[in-house]
């Protein structure tokens, strides 16, 4: 069910029990800013999520609210991790679900990074 990204921060949500030790995962990358893990149910060959470790709903809730140190820190993160895992001379996919439309479902921020394979087309229409 996606969430509603206007919504205040739930802290129960699986990323932040995630960011807490509560939860098991696959880890890629970890730094003061960020944490980059396999996705549970992958799209791609290649498919992890990348967090901030802050409390942020969404991009739009990020984008509004973090400091200048945390912008910055998570987008090297990403890009950290995607060229730590060899994507860059391939090509890869950066994507962010922000709210209901977009089917987010997880209501702490997160990228996914897809690669691995040839992505098809940016939006799958029916
Ligand atoms: P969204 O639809 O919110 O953009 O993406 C949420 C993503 O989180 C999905 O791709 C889903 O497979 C992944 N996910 C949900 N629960 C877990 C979990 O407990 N562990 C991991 N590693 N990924 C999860």
């Amino acid at each position: 069910m996606p969430i509603d990204a206007t919504k205040p921060y739930d802290p129960n949500n699986v990323f932040a029990r995630i960011l807490r030790g509560e939860m098991p995962f696959s880890k890629v990358y970890e730094d003061e800013h960020a944490l980059a893990f396999h996705d549970v149910n992958p799209q791609a060959p290649v498919h992890i999520l990348v967090i901030p470790k802050g409390a942020y709903v969404s991009w739009d809730d990020f984008s509004a609210r973090a400091s200048v140190e945390e912008l910055a820190g998570f987008v090297r993160a990403v890009g950290h991790v995607s060229r730590d895992m060899g994507l860059v001379p391939r090509g890869y996919r950066v994507l962010a679900n922000i709210g209901r439309l977009a089917g987010q479902e997880v209501g702490h921020l997160h990228v996914h990074i897809f690669g691995g394979e040839p992505l098809g087309p940016m939006l799958a229409r029916q």
